[in-house]
């Protein structure tokens, strides 16, 4: 080490140091550990470094557009180095791997060679792991999954480490998916989070329980135990004037006699009383400081030294024993203290950080790039599966991209919703630079999987990203001169599936045939004015060009596709016209007071002529008769400007705060539209000149979906809107729903009331919001009403009877959590801007009492994965089949059981293979299918010979038995709780048979022969 130019510079920096005055060198001791019988305060050097939020991940990495925020990570992490290396007691703790492996990349091999010594002494640890700190409330258990293991990998293949603790320090309340998934099953050993409701907040400070053992899941009870700590206020240092940043205006610790200001006995007493007020509310003699905030230690040294000289003058002082720490430490002291912890189940949502101020907008907010991430998110599920049927192409394209851009997201101020403009943008931008190249790999694999030519030679298949906006060129061709459209549709569910497939088309004269030559059922719908309007405007606004054509018909079909696998169809040109709906136009009429029913299968739709609107929902086949309703409605957002005698809030990106609630008549007196044909019925109703919706119910499906668009969204009264879409029923709810926690365990809700504490209620809405990933659903004692949801949005039960999801936000006022914009998306084209307009869909469905759990999850499943399209021509007369028009990737005869999801099937860099099965049922949940399933490993590589599949933790970065055998195991308080679970047991390497308990997810790398 002595020849190394970084001592040299420290010997520098030291000896610029010397010359002042008479001082003299002091060496402070900071070698202290742990001590028993002392009240030990844990300094937790850290750094909040946000994957985005006021700019650009990339600005903040480099410092770049500081105007906004002076933040810059490599500063953070340069600094670090010389920082660590003046001291081995230091400590800190890094987070967000997508920062640490920009800057990885960056350093030179000596400055690599520093940090590795730096993390396998512990001098630096790497915890959390992910890619970034995702939000807990609007990403997917998926996403979440995805990209913890993108981190988690990284870790292991460059360190050889394991991350050991969840530290969830800034999202907006937290998931019981957080705790038992991403926690347990992950393999760590605790997790510590800031914010919770401030009502709870003050209860657990009194009661000495913000520190708990956390059993997150109903169905794994005590095995999904993880010990989690909510810090006393925030993730900054405790009040007292602990902040060190060059610019921070804390007193520094002056403990040079010959200067002015000496402050040492000064300092070591205000530090000894803030460990004492946090001692009064914490439990064992260990608390832990969190060192640091948002993009600090861009000098790390200025923090280090207060540190060094706190630690030494505060343990000569003797009173209390300071020591570095990390969360790591902390975690061991805690266990070792061998305390009983209080025992917390469901989750910490909804979040409110003070009166009038629920953190439940943000479920809600950017509802555009929201429904971006989910669709992204299951394309790359459906990618990554392609990419391994035709073989991963180390020298690209790849999915890696996809995987990465879907990462960054994740973080808490991304999908969130909750960045600034530009910010958004960035996002949006990642992900549109990664699907183009995984829609390559994926156009690829379906050439040759289809036998249209691999590697070099392959035919085009095309896709079309915009279906949404009812624009894909190429389906939108003109078939008369003898061409035929080849329409290739994935299905990457493990189940066979029926699904109809919807295109926009030039003619009605059109025929589909199935890849045996056979005509079938197919119907013509009309494309709808307004629809073409939205589709001019935005596909200039993303292409700057307008269609070439503008094709009048939706083609739709039903088509049918092996489970992992494809069916190919072919559209031709005909002599008469496909199946043309039906087209009725109903207008109230005041007298009438006839009723429609729409709906060519099981369900009908029960509409009154008179009013133009729903009023009733019948089941044929389960005997469902209930009277429903259906309408729009929007809550103003409040400016703040009533409050006198608290600090003012206003509705914004994150917090959800209405001033009034507005009914949306029917400007248009009723009128709507009935579609007809075989396939499906819509019912078309232009709500107002900003809400419009189709409503469908098709043949072999007993549920309802409804297509919504809504926007621009009017603020020219000076009020922001946030719109919401009611389903009204004479259900006797009784106060209760259930919504899904990060699209995976339903968790009971009651309104006004909170499990933990007397919840005081001053927001009667927005203290009741929840968020939503897969649904929400209520039940009385006859039947049960889900809706469910195509991305993250927020959603209740006000009334009895009756749920809402909050579909579109655009509000006018900041809500002064930092962002500083006003919540109010905005898109231009042709010279002109207009407020962003939201086109999605929810769905729902009335079954009987205790069977509603089957529909949830299969197509819960279905909506998460819709069939991917693939497009190309043929030319001649006659339709030539690909010489492979159907394919499974699974072993013909097998599918996977129907309470058995594939949410990973991904070819890693070295050939093996990542395979994740999820059991998609809670314990009781449904009487046939929550239950021990079992999947056939070989059947799910039918061409393939495994030699060895190894079970691993979720995050795919260590044996899931080692893992089980190095986590702590922790005592709560009272009984345990919940019957043991059901897990599979080990797989046999012989027959590999994977069993799977409900809500079991196994994480495999397999490798093959
Ligand atoms: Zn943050």
């Amino acid at each position: 080490m002595a020849a190394h130019p970084l001592s040299l510079l420290l010997i520098l920096l030291l000896g610029v140091l010397l010359p002042c005055g008479d001082s003299k060198f002091i060496a402070y001791n900071t070698s202290h550990g742990v001590v028993p019988g002392k009240l030990n305060v844990h300094l937790v050097p850290h750094s909040h470094d946000d994957v985005g939020w006021l700019k650009t991940i990339d600005q903040y990495y480099v410092g770049s557009n500081n105007s906004i925020q002076g933040a810059c990570v490599e500063n953070v992490l340069d600094s670090l180095v010389t920082a660590l290396l003046s001291n081995p007691d230091r400590k800190f703790i890094y987070v967000e791997q997508a920062f640490f492996q920009r800057w990885w990349g960056d350093q030179s091999e000596i400055i690599q060679g520093l940090v590795r010594k730096f993390i396998s002494s512990g001098q630096l640890e790497l915890i959390n792991g992910g890619m970034c700190m995702h939000d807990e409330a609007t990403s997917h258990y998926i996403d979440m999954i995805d990209q913890t293991t993108l981190g988690h990998r990284f870790i292991k293949n460059e360190f050889n480490l394991t991350p050991r603790i969840g530290w969830q320090i800034d999202p907006f309340g937290h998931s019981a998916v957080q705790a038992y998934l991403l926690g347990a099953e992950v393999g760590f050993d605790s997790i510590f989070f800031a914010r919770i409701d401030y009502q709870d907040r003050a209860k657990r400070k009194d009661e000495k329980s913000l520190e708990v053992i956390w059993q997150g899941s109903r169905t794994f009870g005590s095995s999904s135990q993880i010990f989690a700590g909510a810090f006393p206020e925030n993730y900054e240092p405790p009040p007292g004037g602990f902040y060190y940043e060059v610019n921070d205006d804390s007193p520094i610790v002056q403990d040079n006699i010959k200067l002015f200001d000496y402050n040492v006995p000064d300092r070591v007493n205000a530090f000894v009383e803030a460990a004492i007020a946090q001692a009064n509310i914490t439990r064992t003699n260990h608390i832990m400081w969190t060192m640091g905030t948002d993009f600090k230690y861009q000098y790390a040294n200025s923090w280090f030294r207060q540190m060094d000289k706190l630690i030494h003058y505060v343990n000569l002082d003797g009173r209390v024993n300071a020591l570095y720490s990390t969360p790591s430490i902390y975690t061991d002291a805690k266990h070792a203290a061998s305390e009983s912890w209080p025992l917390k189940t469901d989750d910490y949502f909804p979040y409110a950080d003070r009166i009038n101020a629920y953190w439940t907008g943000y479920f809600t907010s950017r509802a555009g790039l929201k429904g971006y991430v989910r669709m992204m998110s299951s394309y790359y599920l459906a990618a990554r599966q392609l990419e391994f049927f035709k073989g991963r192409n180390e020298s690209g394209p790849t999915t890696d991209s996809l995987a990465d851009a879907l990462a960054i997201v994740q973080h808490h101020d991304a999908v969130t919703g909750t960045e600034k403009q530009h910010v958004s943008d960035d996002y949006a931008k990642r992900l549109s630079i990664g699907y183009k190249e995984a829609e390559e790999v994926v156009a690829a694999s379906i050439s040759c999987i289809t036998g249209s030519g691999c590697g070099s030679s392959i035919t085009k298949f095309e896709q079309c990203p915009l279906l949404n906006i009812s624009y894909c060129p190429p389906s939108e061709i003109d078939l008369s001169q003898g061409k035929n459209l080849v329409v290739v549709v994935y299905n990457s569910l493990g189940w066979k599936r029926e699904d109809v497939v919807r295109i926009p088309v030039l003619s009605e004269n059109v025929v589909v045939r199935d890849s045996s030559g056979k005509e079938i059922e197919s119907q013509i719908l009309p494309l709808a004015n307004a629809y073409v309007g939205i589709r001019n405007y935005y596909v200039m606004a993303h292409l700057g060009k307008i269609p070439a054509v503008t094709p009048q018909y939706w083609l739709a079909f039903s088509a049918s596709v092996p489970p992992l696998g494809l069916s190919t169809y072919f559209i031709s040109k005909a002599n008469r016209k496909a199946s043309t709906s039906m087209q009725t136009l109903f207008k109230a009429t005041g007298s009438a007071t006839d009723t429609i029913a729409v709906g060519p299968g099981n369900l009908k739709l029960i509409y009154s002529e008179n009013e133009g609107k729903l009023v009733g929902y019948i089941n044929t086949r389960s005997r469902i008769n209930a009277s429903m309703e259906q309408s729009y409605r929007y809550y103003t957002g409040n400016d703040g400007s009533a409050d006198k005698k608290v600090i003012p809030q206003a509705s914004g990106a994150y917090v959800f705060r209405p001033n009034g609630s507005y009914p949306i008549k029917s400007e248009e007196q009723g009128a709507f539209t009935v579609l007809r044909g075989p396939v499906l019925d819509e019912v078309h109703q232009r709500i107002n000149s900003w809400i419009s919706q189709i409503t469908r119910v098709y043949k072999g499906k007993e549920h309802a979906e409804v297509e919504f668009t809504i926007g621009p969204i009017p603020i020219d009264d000076g009020q922001g809107k946030e719109v919401v879409a009611d389903i009204t029923t004479a259900m006797k709810s009784n106060k209760t729903f259930y919504t899904d926690s990060s699209g995976r365990d339903f968790i009971e809700r009651i309104r006004d009331y909170r499990k933990d504490w007397h919840l005081e209620v001053n927001q009667p809405v927005a203290g009741n919001y929840y968020p939503l990933n897969l649904g929400i659903f209520m039940k009385d004692d006859s039947t049960e009403l889900s809706m469910l949801v195509d991305r993250a949005v927020g959603g209740s039960s006000i009334v009895d009877g009756q749920l809402e999801l909050m579909l579109h936000r655009r509000l006018v006022h900041d809500d002064s959590r930092g962002v500083a914009e006003a919540l109010n998306e905005t898109v231009c084209a042709f010279d002109k801007c207009a407020g962003l307009t939201v086109q999605g869909k929810f769905f729902l469905r009335i079954d009987p009492l205790g069977e509603g759990a089957k529909w949830r999850r299969s197509f819960g499943q279905e909506i998460y994965s819709p069939f991917l399209l693939a497009f190309t021509e043929q030319d001649g007369k006659e339709w030539t089949s690909p010489r492979v028009s159907t394919f499974s990737g699974l072993d013909p005869s097998y599918s996977l059981p129907d309470n058995v999801a594939m949410i990973t099937l991904q070819e890693l860099e070295d050939g093996k293979v990542l395979l994740r099965l999820a059991h998609l049922y809670e314990v009781g949940e449904d009487k046939d299918l929550s239950v021990m399933a079992s999947v056939e490993l070989k059947k799910l590589f039918p061409n393939k010979k495994i030699s060895s599949a190894e079970e691993m933790s979720l995050s795919a970065n260590q044996g899931r038995a080692e893992m089980e055998k190095k986590r702590l195991v922790w005592k709560a308080e009272g009984s345990p709780q919940g019957a043991k679970a059901a897990r599979g047991g080990a797989v046999d390497p012989a027959g590999l048979v994977v069993e799977l308990g409900p809500m079991e997810i196994r994480t495999f790398v397999i490798s093959f022969l």
